[in-house]
């Protein structure tokens, strides 16, 4: 009876979880776009980095493109939720391009910042992941001053003007922990260090991460819903194995999970990255009920309030239309 009681397959499913403001924004700018302007839409880049979404927009219409000149001479082009260098918004204009900026203001925060310390003439050491597009667009304010640091061996690599003079910024999905590591062997390197004004790190992936290490201990196997290009979805998974977690999977769809990885488990957490609409969660739930872990529990480390306004260029349109 005991044995019975404590073996009792079970779902904690974390929260938060999937959507945080700036994907929800994102992902609405580019459907009333298509409202209001009918298709096709172009969008630079995936809006968000999660196939579900990319593919749904695809069907209604939208042209995803990877750089503005495949884009025709005056048509219509959104930019992502990871945003943009000033030198894409140049191109844009020289190629006649209206414009919807879905940046998450979170991004244009940590791009505002570059382009403050820049014009103080500090040197910038961005921490964040090489080729990812957050990172390239940041990178772009002001590529005179600022240097990336990715992996632990690119701190012996940094350069400084002035030892007095260096700020470090970050992408806004990186790991809490990992990216306080780097910044601890940076100010090794140069103890004046300064920190940014307020986290780059954002408050959903923060909260994120909370909410899976909070709950990864008790877990044998962790399913983290994303896409393998979505930088914070695979931090979910670093961050539940390194919490306590026998194993953790990042998994786009439910047929993706491997049933062995189901032999022995009593208790699955499962998450989501921030660009995860929850209907790919309730997909995973379907399928684990189905296979006799329908006790769903969920683990709340944060209740989340935050929205933003859709893009003043869209606003405007759709005002425009009405
Ligand atoms: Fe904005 Fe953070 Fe969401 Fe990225 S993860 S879109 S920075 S709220």
């Amino acid at each position: 009876e005991q044995a019975e009681t404590t073996a009792r397959k079970r779902v904690l499913l974390a929260k938060p979880r999937g959507y945080c403001a700036g994907v929800d924004r994102a992902v609405i700018t580019v459907e009333k776009a298509l409202d209001t302007y009918g298709a096709p839409v172009y969008v630079r880049k995936e809006i968000v980095h999660n196939k579900h979404v990319v593919q749904t927009l695809q069907d209604r219409g939208v042209i995803f493109v990877d750089e503005t000149d495949e884009v025709p001479e005056g048509a219509l082009v959104v930019f992502s939720a990871h945003g943009v260098s000033p030198a894409v918004h140049e191109e844009a204009e020289r190629r006649n391009l209206r414009t919807i900026d879905a940046t998450c203001p979170l991004v244009t925060k940590v791009h505002q910042e570059a382009r403050r310390f820049a014009r103080d003439d500090y040197d910038i050491l961005l921490i964040g992941h090489e080729g990812h597009e957050e990172v390239e667009g940041t990178a772009g304010e002001a590529p005179d001053h600022v240097q990336l640091v990715d992996r632990p061996e690119d701190v012996a690599k940094v350069e400084v003007r002035d030892p007095s003079k260096v700020i470090w910024l970050s992408q806004t999905t990186l790991s809490v922990d990992e990216t306080m590591e780097r910044v601890d062997q940076l100010k090794e390197r140069f103890p004046e260090l300064r920190d940014p004004p307020s986290d780059d790190i954002c408050y959903a992936t923060q909260n994120r991460q909370v909410a899976v290490k909070a709950m990864a201990a008790e877990c044998e196997l962790v399913l983290v819903v994303g896409s393998q290009n979505s930088s914070n979805s695979k931090r979910l998974v670093e961050v539940a194995l390194q919490s306590g977690s026998d194993a953790a999977h990042l998994i786009d769809f439910a047929h993706e999970i491997d049933e062995s990885w189901l032999e022995g488990v009593t208790t699955v957490g499962v998450t989501s990255g921030a660009s995860v609409p929850d209907v790919l969660v309730l997909g995973v739930l379907d399928y684990l009920a189905e296979r006799g872990w329908g006790e769903v529990e969920e683990v709340t480390t944060a209740n989340e309030k935050i929205t933003f306004a859709l893009p003043r260029e869209l606003r405007q349109a759709m005002s425009d239309v009405r």
